[in-house]
């Protein structure tokens, strides 16, 4: 029987993206525990068109997303459905990815951080493809939480070592990940610091 799992390894601080056709399954593997793993898809058939956070919300009517939910894109259509999470299960959906502004602006960082937006751009890059503007993403295994109804929170993740969350690709599509490379706040884990992770892909055919 032929093996079709193929492993792809994300550096610390560092993105990658890999071309998924519908009906692939990709697990996001938490490999060491605590990272958060900002995460996008783009259809192959429409550029400009992503998996869209607002809309997918909108979807469920509600803020956050469970194992059975599909995402959809901004135009509306299914790109991936959320499987299975072997997380503690707490995805953020709200927050845009850090940017090399973003880091100067909250942080007061003097000069270039490493950040999620330009690590997507580098990986469209690599493919080939004009980067699109940065969606926000699903920041996968961010524990930044909703207190009261209103005041946003943020909380080390408290993902353990080689839990994930396995999606399945209902389109044709770039499917990418970006191992955040925030160091500034505690978020990565209880002692904050970026670590790589893992995408186990299995293709359907
Ligand atoms: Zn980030």
């Amino acid at each position: 029987m032929t093996d079709l799992t193929e492993t792809h390894h994300v550096p610390a601080r560092e993105a990658r993206m890999v071309a998924l056709a519908a009906g692939d399954i990709v697990d996001v593997v938490n490999t060491h525990g605590g990272q958060v793993v900002d995460t996008w898809a783009f259809p192959q058939d429409a550029p400009g068109e992503y998996m869209s956070m607002e809309h997918s919300r909108i979807l469920h009517y509600r803020m956050t997303f469970r194992p059975g939910d599909v995402l959809c894109t901004d135009a509306w259509r299914t790109i991936l459905t959320f499987m299975e999470d072997t997380s503690p299960g707490v995805h953020d959906t709200l927050c845009p990815a850090c940017c090399a502004p973003s880091y100067e602006i909250f942080y007061g960082h003097e000069g270039y951080h490493d950040n999620c937006a330009d690590n997507l751009r580098a990986a469209f890059d690599r493919m080939g493809r004009n980067p699109p503007r940065i969606p926000t993403p699903w920041n996968l295994f961010m524990e930044t939480v909703i207190r009261d109804n209103d005041t946003l929170e943020d909380n080390p993740s408290r993902t353990g070592p080689g839990q994930y969350v396995r999606l399945r690709a209902e389109m044709d599509c770039l499917f990418a990940v970006s191992a955040c490379p925030q160091d500034l706040i505690v978020i990565n884990g209880t002692d904050g610091v970026p670590r790589d992770v893992e995408l186990r892909v299995t293709r359907a055919a």
